[in-house]
């Protein structure tokens, strides 16, 4: 066993807006004979944008488990010399996004375990509702942790049961039987690869075919497509894969509940270029314009996307009207995390960090702009405010899914219900809060008219969670007054 670090340093939010956020993206690999960590390390890089603060790899070598993780950018924490030494036919691979409070080597993924003489890696995506009650009965077992997330959790969880019933699939099961929330998990071990997902298909996790004898899964398609992975399919909600020398075998950890993927993964999260369930991303989003042009049209010289999610609903929005569509904005990719502390002055111009109006094209006309959502309204604010600066004669702002009025508690970090700004304002005092000459944002049905026809988890729009919140997760979370809807106990 071995964990190795290079450096661990602040990381500032400078640049991130009050976007929500997504927090992880897992991949896992078994292609004996292949460079697994290599393939690892490229499939991490199609999956950056769903977490920048860490990067881990694992790789099982027939005897044992490397992890080598730390904070950064995937390109910053691994060397080529890191990748060449890490050899086997099975890994798995995690970028995290993080909330402040767990900010540590410790918190970056995959996390190692020890079952008896079986060493583990877990990689996970998603968040445990109930993880605050499962970690004090294995503290009162005497279990030890070392960090504050819910992953951990999990691992020590499956370790607790693994022990118990002398099997790895078996203590999987009844870990999943235990832990509530949305999760997609790949594990490995020296000499076999596992994925598991929540009962519910919250999270998202798909299979791929690499060769002859390979297997890939990926929280997104477009991580098959930069290793040369052909999709096979879902994970089903609930599902255990399990593939080792003996092939691949799926069994059923717990049964499937109500079909509840996350909805938002298909407005903000995904790459445009990842396909669910047969469409891709980049066409539902084109969708959702066309759909909200019908919804809510505007009289315009332009329409102008905000990159990067805002782009594929604003064509769509300009098609369907016979608008111009055209670049509003140039984005510095390079600014997602500093490790630099900016001066008081600096953090005053916030967005202009990320985000530069193109003066040329909108000074003197009366513009469109789409974007994928507003959450506390701050960054729409200088964002509008961006474009009259620009020259922009009017600023009529579409956005691609409903007001976002409830908090998420299934790995995706929105804020608690009193910083959304649409829990306590209607649509046109938000319009006047963020200095727009219109506002419309697309309804609930339209939007689901523009994805495939499945369950989708809509909680943070209508405030329906398909997984109940227990009382002690969602203290102080919910504004006075809000009842969360949900399945019956
Ligand atoms: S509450 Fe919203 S962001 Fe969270 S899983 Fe459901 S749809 Fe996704």
């Amino acid at each position: 066993m071995r964990e190795t670090s290079r450096t661990a340093f602040d990381i500032d939010e400078l640049g991130e807006g009050d976007s929500p956020h997504e927090e992880c993206g897992v991949f896992g690999v078994w292609a004996p004979g292949r460079d697994v960590s290599r393939i690892t390390y490229f499939a991490l890089r199609a999956l950056q944008h769903r977490g920048q603060e860490s990067a881990g790899i694992a790789v099982g070598d027939g005897s044992t488990v490397l992890v080598r993780k730390d904070l950064g950018l995937v390109d910053a924490v691994f060397t080529d010399a890191d990748i060449s030494a890490m050899r086997g036919k099975v890994a798995i691979g995690h970028v995290r996004y993080g909330t402040s409070g767990a900010r540590s080597w410790e918190a970056a993924q995959p996390h190692l375990s020890t079952i008896s003489e079986v060493i583990i890696a877990l990689a996970h995506n998603g968040t445990l509702v109930n993880s605050d009650s499962l970690r004090a009965s294995l503290v009162e077992l005497g279990v030890p942790f070392r960090s504050n997330t819910d992953s951990e959790v999990a691992a020590k969880l499956i370790g607790h049961y693994t022990k118990e019933t002398s099997h790895l699939r078996q203590g999987i099961a009844k870990a999943m039987g235990m832990i509530e929330g949305g999760y997609a998990m790949a594990l490995v071990r020296e000499n076999a690869l596992y994925a598991f997902r929540d009962p519910n298909g919250i999270r998202p996790l798909v299979l791929g075919r690499l060769g002859d004898d390979g297997w890939v899964v990926a929280s997104e398609t477009c991580a098959l497509d930069i290793v040369g992975a052909d999709y096979v399919r879902e994970v089903a909600p609930g599902e255990i894969i399990r593939v080792s020398d003996d092939g691949l075998v799926s069994e059923r950890g717990v049964p499937a509940r109500v079909p509840a993927s996350c909805i938002f993964e298909e407005v903000y999260f995904s790459r445009p270029d990842s396909v669910v369930m047969g469409k891709s991303v980049y066409s539902m989003r084109f969708d959702m314009g066309r759909q909200l042009a019908r919804e809510a049209p505007a009289e315009a010289d332009l329409v102008i996307g905000v990159p990067d999610s805002g782009l594929p609903p604003a064509e769509g929005f300009a098609r369907e009207l016979g608008i111009p569509f055209g670049e509003g904005f140039v984005k510095n990719r390079y600014v997602a995390r500093t490790f630099i502390q900016p001066t008081q002055e600096q953090r005053s111009l916030g967005v202009r960090l990320k985000l530069n109006a193109l003066r040329d094209n909108v000074a003197g006309k009366r513009v469109v702009m789409v974007d994928d959502s507003i959450v506390r309204g701050t960054t729409s604010k200088q964002i509008v405010q961006m474009l009259r600066d620009a020259g922009a004669r009017e600023v009529h702002v579409r956005i691609n899914c409903p007001e976002v009025r409830w908090p998420c508690f299934y790995g995706i970090d929105t804020d608690v219900q009193s910083q959304l700004i649409s829990a306590s304002k209607g649509v046109e005092q938000v319009r006047e809060f963020i200095g727009a000459d219109s506002l419309a944002f697309l309804s609930l049905a339209g939007l689901r008219q523009c994805v495939p026809s499945t369950g989708w988890c809509c909680a943070c729009y209508d405030g329906w969670y398909p997984v109940r919140i227990p009382q002690s997760f969602a203290q102080g979370k919910f504004m006075e007054g809000y009842r969360p809807g949900g399945p019956e106990e």
